[in-house]
């Protein structure tokens, strides 16, 4: 989800500046990086390319929508087999190397 600020000009206007990417502060539940701004707002990971729904780890073979009926479980393994949460959007993500802006915290399920 993008976010605007506004900018109070000299003369009082407002200047519209944005949008802004913000800062990743939530952990992704596919890949584990630090990679969302928020939870359940169908922001794409970039480092996976899961859209969070919201599902969390607590339901990791519920079938996700968003994520063309595939579970946590399994895009959770695809990520680690091939770096995305579905080997057709290895294309799309992060390379590797390109992850290390966003910090992991790895969870062991
Ligand atoms: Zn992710």
């Amino acid at each position: 989800m993008l976010n605007w600020i506004k900018r109070r000009l000299g003369n009082n206007d407002l200047q519209w500046e944005g949008p802004v990417v913000p800062e990743p502060r939530v952990q992704c539940p596919c890949c584990d990086y630090i990679s969302l701004a928020e939870r359940g707002s169908y922001q794409i990971c970039p480092v996976c390319f899961w859209e969070d729904d919201g599902q969390d780890v607590d339901e990791l073979d519920a079938p996700s929508g968003p994520n063309h009926g595939l579970t946590l479980r399994q895009g959770r393994r695809n990520f680690h087999d091939f770096g995305a949460y579905e080997s057709d959007m290895a294309k799309y993500v992060l390379l590797p190397e390109q992850r290390s802006r966003f910090r992991l915290q790895e969870r062991q399920l």
